[in-house]
């Protein structure tokens, strides 16, 4: 596998079906996953560990894990939303485990009924797990700032927050933060003063990564501020599906199709191979007839002459 400049975490599998009440069955998921991963896609969120009560969706996480472990050179990222997420996530193997801290306190309560100390505890606790850990059976920690852009419960969000959240975040034991634009707030500007403000902070090499959606139609511009700020690794959902349940009228992830029609058509390497990448999405289509796919490039098509692989 060759050298990419722009890491397309796919996590449609998670985030995406997370807020779909169909359940898709776990035969397909496996192959919807295999499928990504044929079409280059080097990195996907396939799960969260939480309780089967409260996401019947994901409630084969484990199972999924298990799948993707068996692809070779795919690194397996899963949600956990306390210690005991935690504790199954590294039971079962992943390569990566992210735990949401809500910078908008209110939105932390709803989602995962937590308060910030309470929730920085509970990192605390994991960066502990996590670090007990062999070496080769260590997976990488990141918390993940959401709503760090505006929260549709509190509405704006206070940018010193998510500096002293973020400080506090690694000081308490995690490898990494990302910012998550949970409600599709963000504008470009705020991407590049955010990103600079928590590097400023904690230092380049503990933020690579941005989580953002698409609900206000800022994704690729909010993208490509943060790869032009040179983040590298980049969330998105094929064919744009996604929300989240804790956060009214939160929509979709941006589109892994447009996003790697983008970076690729300004010449950077994304790994992923774009007609691979639409067999995955017919995949998906046929195993979820009633599940509404976003995109343009997929139903425009590549412009003539051009090919992504
Ligand atoms: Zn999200």
């Amino acid at each position: 596998m060759g050298k990419v400049d722009i890491l397309i975490s796919e996590v449609g599998p998670r985030d995406g079906l997370q807020s779909i009440t169909n359940i898709m069955p776990t035969a397909a998921k496996k192959q919807w996953i295999s499928a990504l991963a044929a079409a280059g896609i080097r990195e996907i969120e396939v799960g969260s560990f939480v309780p089967a009560s409260v996401l019947p969706q994901l409630a084969d996480t484990a199972e999924i894990v298990a799948h993707g472990l068996t692809i070779e050179g795919l690194q397996i990222a899963v949600l956990v939303p306390n210690l005991r997420g935690a504790e199954n996530a590294i039971a079962s193997g992943a390569h990566k485990i992210s735990i949401p801290l809500s910078v908008s306190e209110t939105h932390s309560l709803r989602n995962v009924k937590r308060t910030h100390a309470q929730m920085l505890e509970e990192i605390a606790r994991i960066a502990e797990l996590v670090n007990s850990q062999p070496a080769h059976k260590r997976p990488h920690f990141e918390v993940g700032l959401s709503t760090a852009f505006g929260c549709s419960l509190e509405g704006p969000v206070s940018e010193s927050l998510v500096v002293q959240l973020a400080e506090a975040s690694l000081k308490a034991g995690c490898h990494e933060v990302g910012l998550s634009d949970t409600t599709g707030s963000a504008n470009p500007a705020q991407l590049r003063r955010l990103i600079d403000k928590v590097w400023s902070a904690v230092g380049r090499d503990k933020l690579t990564g941005v989580h953002l959606h698409n609900t206000r139609g800022q994704g690729l511009a909010n993208a490509l501020a943060a790869i032009d700020m040179g983040i590298t690794t980049v969330d998105a959902s094929m064919g744009g599906i996604g929300g989240c349940p804790a956060a009214p009228g939160a929509s979709g992830n941006i589109v892994t199709e447009d996003l790697v029609f983008m970076v690729e058509a300004m010449g950077l390497k994304t790994g992923v191979n774009f007609n691979a990448l639409c067999a995955a999405r017919e995949l998906f289509a046929a195993a979820m007839p009633n599940t509404e796919l976003y995109g343009f490039t997929p139903m425009s098509g590549l412009p003539k002459g051009m090919e992504i692989n």
